[in-house]
């Protein structure tokens, strides 16, 4: 089995990035560009204050804010929003990973892929089966619970080792442009249209300039 040494470890973050869409996550985390919209800066927000507040219990449940987490097979580190211990009938603590999304549940499963990650990394941290988590959506304000299946296990390692891929080959992928990319944070510095495949950016100022 591959492990990764400490400074090998990428960001689960990251890895919702690859999901969404190669180029992204390339621009991202290899090219250091950054384009926030309303969108993503009502997510972070969402997540700052996800991760504030204290440490709580009640009855069975334990709940953990900010939780740092890692993996040295699937060669990631990241923080959960909040880690829930629920106390079993032998008096063992289960975690279970709740991680907050703005907006509605999607139609791809970029979010599930970055909990069931989180789910991984819990798992060999805490030498323990995890089942299932819950993404918590703002609209409507409800709780998803998702089940780490294998089917969604192997896509999170696919994911992961696809990530190390892009990050040795250091290389950003051209643009493709598709319906996603209307809601890319990235678009103005990504330019789908100018850039993709097939395209140059001559005939792109010729259609301008004809319109
Ligand atoms: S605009 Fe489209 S191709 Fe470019 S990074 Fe965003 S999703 Fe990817």
């Amino acid at each position: 089995m591959t492990t990764y040494p400490e400074e090998d470890l990428l960001p689960i973050s990251a890895l919702q990035h690859l999901a969404f869409c190669e180029r992204q996550c390339a621009l991202i985390h290899l090219e250091h560009l950054w384009g926030e919209n309303r969108l993503t800066a009502e997510g972070r927000l969402l997540h700052e204050k996800a991760h504030e507040g204290p440490d709580e219990a009640r009855n069975d449940v334990r709940t953990e804010r900010g939780v740092a987490l890692r993996s040295s097979s699937l060669g990631l580190f990241g923080i959960a929003d909040v880690i829930e211990y629920r106390q079993s009938m032998s008096g063992t603590w289960q975690p279970y990973p709740v991680e907050y999304k703005r907006g509605r549940p999607k139609a791809n499963r970029c979010d599930e892929l970055q909990l069931c990650a989180q789910a991984l990394c819990l798992e060999e941290m805490n030498k323990v089966a995890i089942p299932t988590g819950a993404l918590f959506y703002g609209q409507p304000r409800r709780r998803k619970e998702i089940t780490f299946d294998e089917v969604l296990r192997t896509l999170t390692r696919d994911c992961a080792r696809r990530l190390h891929t892009l990050f040795e080959r250091g290389r950003t992928p051209p643009a493709r442009f598709e319906k996603k990319c209307e809601s890319c944070s990235l678009m103005h510095l990504c330019l789908p249209k100018v850039t993709g495949v097939g395209k140059d950016v001559q005939s792109y100022l010729r259609r301008m300039l004809a319109e």
